[in-house]
């Protein structure tokens, strides 16, 4: 396990570059949201991180995350679902989370909406879809020709907010090679709002290795894991 020590060392260090990169672009640090990854890390690392400051958070399966919530009802943070959502866990994720970020489908989408509904009192939930923004077939994430479609019929529940769109790219080890991608975003997120007609000011796009080029191209939001709590092991 990472020490509490190295967390808050790893986050400061996050947190400089976060805002070396939003001055390069003339923005300011605070308009982006940094969101700890944290699936595979503990209980005692999440409360590490948000003992050095850290809000937002990030897991990427729903099952994970509730067998770590019990630990950390006592923090005051938001609590991102960043991965892919399946359908049949859509209602459990719906009472879970703060924000699905990774909304593809309009099944999960009605589902959540749903589930949402079913508790009364409990404010939107917010999401973003995820666009694919590479070729792939394989991969998740809804097909930029039909991003409009879907962001009408989630713009249209009840319960839900949709808030903007992410994008998970290749991972290219020249971080240059990526910046084409979140560029794509940012022009599919601009035709979005004159075709749907409203505002999606949430970009949510960069990770570890690439999250300075993503906030150079207008990233409001990162996702990282492994420059906050270490390495996971890998599969
Ligand atoms: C794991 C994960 C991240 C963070 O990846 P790192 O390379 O560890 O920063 C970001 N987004 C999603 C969707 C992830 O699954």
């Amino acid at each position: 396990m990472v020490e509490q020590e190295q967390i808050r060392e790893n986050l400061s260090r996050v947190q400089e570059r976060i805002t070396a990169a939003a001055q390069r672009a003339g923005r300011r640090g605070e308009e982006i949201t940094l969101i700890g990854v944290s699936k595979t890390h503990p209980a005692e690392a999440i409360r590490a991180a948000y003992e050095s400051g850290l809000r937002h958070f990030g897991e990427n399966r729903v099952q994970e995350w509730e067998g770590k919530r019990a630990a950390l009802a006592d923090l005051n943070a938001t609590w991102h679902l960043v991965g892919h959502l399946q359908s049949n866990k859509a209602a459990r994720a719906a009472g879970l989370f703060h924000s699905v970020d990774s909304i593809d489908d309009s099944g999960v989408a009605q589902r959540l909406q749903r589930a949402r509904g079913e508790v009364t009192g409990s404010p939107k939930l917010r999401v973003l879809l995820e666009v694919r923004v590479e070729e792939e077939e394989s991969k998740n994430g809804v097909k930029i020709e039909e991003a409009g479609a879907l962001a009408e019929k989630v713009a249209a529940l009840s319960h839900i907010e949709l808030v903007g769109l992410m994008c998970i790219p290749p991972f290219l080890e020249d971080v240059e090679k990526v910046r084409p991608y979140f560029c794509r975003l940012r022009e599919v997120r601009d035709s979005l709002v004159r075709e749907i007609g409203r505002d999606l000011p949430v970009l949510s796009m960069g990770m570890s290795h690439d999250f300075e080029v993503a906030i150079e191209e207008g990233a409001t939001e990162v996702r990282v894991g492994a420059a906050i709590f270490g390495s996971r092991p890998v599969k």
